[in-house]
């Protein structure tokens, strides 16, 4: 059983957790109303279906690509993965900090799939976490969240029985931003919707500029950057080909030998591989602190090292 020999300030416990969270790399980090949680999220993926006494839900983003990353050519890009790594690297910290300092039982919430229903289902929805956090609004990017200050960030979540007030989601959504609303206005697509390049995005923008409806195809995008399903697809292909020939060529042929180098390195590109909808969005590279170099202008600016 949790510890309650120690009095807790429940203000002042969250503003030290947010700061842990800033001060281990996190752009961005709130809390997420529990109650709105367990009401949306779908039975068998509330936060209480992993953790029956768990009292608050904490979000936390880390960046995403450098500038630099972005100029790369599709091709190089396949290979970032991502860097979300670094965001449960925090919240499994966030978890030891809590319990340490506040003795309330406290776990890095799991960003994995279900493992019994495939690999199509999260155990949880990390996204509507840092959506009801007030870190991220979803855009017509197939929902990416957005911020309008970081842009595209990493989420991660932490579960604990620690008892703290939640924040609120955020009031305006970045997502279409004007330049956005003027091509949709033209030529009936946003930039993340002209080029993906397997079309699986679309939707449309209502008269004041807000958006009206969003569609995804997850199939379809599912097909292009998750390659974990494509190793299924490969070995089948091998394993029934009719000749040597055809087996040989199935295994080396060059874009599948890439990916058994992918996994030979343990690359996070198995995983996303495809960044051209955030690539061409206005918000994910040019937000005012959406990568580290926009960080650290904006850092002299404020006479700051
Ligand atoms: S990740 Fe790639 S395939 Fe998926 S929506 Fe974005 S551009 Fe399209
Ligand atoms: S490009 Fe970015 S801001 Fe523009 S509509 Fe797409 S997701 Fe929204």
């Amino acid at each position: 059983m949790a510890n309650k020999k120690i009095d807790i300030d429940p203000g002042e416990a969250k503003e030290a957790i947010l700061g842990y969270c800033r001060k281990k790399g996190a752009l961005a980090a709130g809390v997420a109303d529990l109650e709105a949680l367990e009401r949306i999220a779908p039975a068998g993926h509330r936060p209480s279906d992993l953790m029956p006494r768990v009292k608050s839900v904490i979000s936390l983003g880390v960046g995403g690509q450098t500038q630099g990353a972005w100029t790369l050519p599709a091709k190089a890009m396949s290979f970032f993965g991502s860097t979300e790594g670094r965001a449960y690297t925090i919240a499994y910290g966030l978890a030891f900090m809590i319990e340490r300092q506040y003795l309330e039982r406290s776990v890095y919430c799991p960003p994995d799939i279900d493992p019994e229903l495939g690999s199509r289902v999260p155990l949880q929805s990390i996204k509507l976490h840092a959506e009801l956090a007030g870190i991220g609004a979803r855009s017509l990017a197939g929902d990416i969240l957005l911020h309008p200050e970081f842009g595209y960030m990493y989420f991660a979540s932490v579960f604990t029985e620690l008892e703290l007030e939640p924040d609120k989601p955020m009031e305006t959504n970045p997502c279409p931003a004007p330049s956005c609303t003027d091509m949709y206005k033209k030529i009936g697509q946003t930039p993340c919707m002209k080029f993906c390049p397997v079309q699986c995005l679309s939707g449309s923008i209502s008269e004041d500029g807000k958006q009206a409806d969003m569609k995804y195809d997850m199939a379809a995008c599912a097909e292009m950057t998750q390659q974990y399903e494509t190793l299924a697809t490969v070995l089948a292909g091998a394993m029934n080909a009719d000749t040597d020939e055809e087996r040989s060529a199935m295994l080396h042929r060059p874009e599948n030998k890439t990916l058994w180098y992918k996994m030979s390195v343990g690359s996070g590109g198995l995983l996303a591989q495809c960044f051209e909808c955030m690539r061409v969005c206005p918000i994910a590279t040019r937000a005012p602190l959406a990568d580290p170099i926009l960080r650290a202008e904006a850092a002299l600016e404020r006479g700051e090292d």
